[in-house]
């Protein structure tokens, strides 16, 4: 079988979480009537510090529920350009939610206070209602960038001087806890709500999971059905979150070690990685070809990888590629060396 580094999504439930999946007891979700969600939506929340969760069946709904349930038509949503809830999500925030971006830079994907007090206009009929701020961590296309509450909080400052709510897309927040050493709840505690992600190096089929306050949710609730994610019977998903969430969160250091392995043995052959200051597990391989033409190739070597721009590649680990599967990797690598950098 081919070495799958495209993604942490590509993961497949483990026999033992098949299992809690097959024993979960279910109802009608959108009756309040499943136990193993409404289970999960509680302890995701106390585990995140907050008081209520929604689960949802994407990340991309999770963002999208918050960004309606926190909002009215026309609010202005201040975000790095970089963020996913930006950048990868179709623009549903304009089609849902009716907001206006604006969009700010700053290092790894999160904005300075001082980018965010500059873009905050005073109030005038001329400007739109300053409203959310949304931050991202682990930042994605900062190559898996784990933030620091430091860096987090230099704009969050900000924004409560301006009373802006403020959400996190923490679609691998525990990425970023485990990177940083540093509780997932602690890195929550400055937000207004946060997403998480049960679908990615946690490994769970599908799901996610928004929390926030209780009046939050309930809102987000009446969003989520409007949506179309009020789905029925769908504590059999729950439950292989809720086994992520308790078996598969400490064992991310690995992921986080053989990424650093990945990056270490490349950068040996030549290659040029980009490696943020806090990385967890993915490694940025930066090419003198197109993209496109490495993924053909190391294809070719049983190796299936992502881009992310015309010339950088994005490997990502999970816990289906073991230390055999990195080590056939960096071989593929090395095979090819050469023809990239011909
Ligand atoms: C994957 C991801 C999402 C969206 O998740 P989907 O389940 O694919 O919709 C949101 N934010 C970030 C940072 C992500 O990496």
């Amino acid at each position: 079988m081919a070495i799958d580094v495209r993604s942490d999504t590509v993961t497949k439930p483990t026999p033992e979480m098949r299992q809690v999946m097959f024993e979960a007891p279910v109802g009608d979700d959108v009756y309040g009537e499943d136990p193993t969600i409404n289970h999960l939506e509680e302890f995701t929340a106390a585990l995140l510090g907050k008081e209520a969760g929604l689960f949802v069946p994407s990340g991309t709904m999770a963002n999208q529920v918050a960004i309606l349930a926190h909002t009215e038509r026309g609010d202005e949503v201040f975000i790095h350009r970089d963020s996913h809830a930006y950048y990868y999500e179709g623009g549903a925030a304009a089609m849902w939610s009716g907001v206006t971006w604006n969009l700010l830079d700053g290092d790894e994907g999160t904005p300075s206070g001082d980018g965010l007090q500059k873009a905050i206009r005073p109030a005038n009929i001329h400007h739109p209602r300053p409203r959310l701020l949304s931050l991202e961590n682990t930042h994605n296309r900062a190559g898996g960038a784990a933030i620091d509450l430091r860096r987090m909080m230099s704009s969050i400052d900000v924004a409560r001087k301006h009373d802006l709510l403020a959400h996190l897309d923490g679609a691998r927040l525990f990425n970023a806890s485990v990177a940083l050493n540093v509780a997932a709840a602690d890195l929550a505690a400055p937000f207004d709500s946060v997403s998480v992600c049960l679908s990615k190096g946690l490994g769970a089929p599908v799901g996610s999971v928004l929390v926030g306050s209780q009046a939050f949710i309930d809102r987000g609730r009446m969003f989520r059905k409007w949506l179309g994610g009020g789905m029925r019977q769908a504590g059999i998903l729950a439950a292989a979150g809720h086994y992520a969430l308790t078996h598969h969160v400490e064992r991310l250091a690995h992921d986080h070690a053989r990424a650093l392995r990945l990056v270490e043995q490349l950068r040996a052959m030549g290659y040029h990685i980009f490696v943020p200051e806090v990385p967890t597990n993915m490694v940025m391989v930066d090419l003198p070809v197109a993209a496109d033409v490495a993924i053909e190739a190391l294809k070719q070597h049983n190796v299936l990888v992502g881009a992310m721009g015309p010339k950088r590649l994005r490997l990502v680990t999970h816990l289906d590629v073991d230390d055999n599967g990195i080590d056939e990797t960096i071989a593929a690598f090395g095979r090819l060396y050469e023809t990239f950098y011909a």
